[in-house]
């Protein structure tokens, strides 16, 4: 490794603010920072809080729901889902969010899905949504079961090379959509913007999506990236057309110019190669490297002036 891209000190502020501590104005909790496999780390979701509350869910996979209750986030002001592709590990407790949100409500609450478009093999996520609560829907009884609740999709295009699509969501957050590549996939990924501090959700990416995420990634403050491979020939080969490996993410990273990143999607195989992760990261970006666990609070700050 080249002198001048030595290990620096990872300094990337990941603290849960004291009781008596204003909230950071934009921050990331990681609900779930493994899958796809059985493990101790629930798969893989994010809430963005502003100021502390919950605003949108990014991604929703088995585990998270339970890691929401522990870190004793309100979800009133919850009314936006991103879900980068609809894999079970990202997707399979969006019922469970959406059931507690009614429950707890006392005025009717609209939440709002936002997700890829379909193929053959994936319906889109106005008709995941739809077959999970709409009139006909698996989980139909929801509509009237606690407060008024509606929930409704739009389809961001999943094609690759389709341009960014800003999506539309409450004033003070602006999100934007761009199509990445995940094998037979259809995958977005989300930046989001408060102020001015962003925050960048991949998904699950192959490197042929790299490109866009990238473009969409330019000058963000932290970039959050499935990391769900080792360098090869350290993983299956199969998984290399769904995944990107470290080196590629540190290129990446580098190449967008980003601040700060961090990993998740970790499964045991990544965990315990920690140091030569972040060695591969390291030979091209030498900004913060962060592993991301549940449960972890990781503040966005915001680029000097
Ligand atoms: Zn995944």
């Amino acid at each position: 490794m080249c002198k001048r891209l030595a290990p620096l000190l990872v300094v990337l502020l990941a603290t849960t603010a004291p009781a008596d501590e204003a909230p950071p104005p934009l921050s990331v909790l990681v609900l779930g920072s493994g899958g796809p496999r059985l493990s101790s780390r629930a798969s893989v979701g994010n809430l963005l809080l502003v100021d502390g509350k919950a605003r949108v869910l990014v991604d929703a996979g088995p585990g998270t729901f339970a890691r929401a209750g522990e870190a004793g986030v309100d979800l009133s002001a919850l009314d936006t889902v991103l879900l980068t592709h609809l894999h079970v590990d990202h997707s399979a407790e969006l019922p469970a969010f959406v059931k507690a949100r009614a429950l707890d409500a006392t005025e009717p609450v609209h939440v709002r899905v936002f997700g890829p478009t379909g193929n053959p093999l994936f319906p889109s996520t106005v008709s995941f949504v739809e077959g999970l609560f709409g009139p006909r829907g698996l989980y139909r009884y929801l509509r009237d079961f606690g407060a008024e609740m509606r929930v409704s999709a739009e389809n961001v295009p999943a094609r690759l090379g389709s341009p960014p699509r800003a999506v539309t969501v409450a004033g003070d957050i602006a999100v934007t959509a761009q199509a990445i590549h995940h094998g037979d996939t259809p995958a977005v990924a989300f930046r989001l913007g408060v102020g001015r501090r962003s925050v960048v959700f991949s998904g699950d990416v192959d490197p042929s999506g790299l490109a866009s995420l990238a473009q969409l990634a330019k000058g963000a403050d932290l970039l959050v990236v499935s990391c769900a491979v080792l360098d090869p020939p350290g993983s299956p080969e199969a998984l290399y057309q769904r995944h990107s490996p470290p080196k590629r993410l540190g290129e990446t990273a580098a190449s967008a110019g980003v601040r700060a990143l961090l990993l998740t999607h970790l499964p045991p195989a990544v965990s315990a190669q920690k140091a030569q992760v972040l060695a591969s990261v390291r030979t091209a970006f030498s900004g913060a490297v962060t592993f991301a666990e549940d449960g972890l609070r990781v503040s966005v700050e915001a680029p000097p002036r």
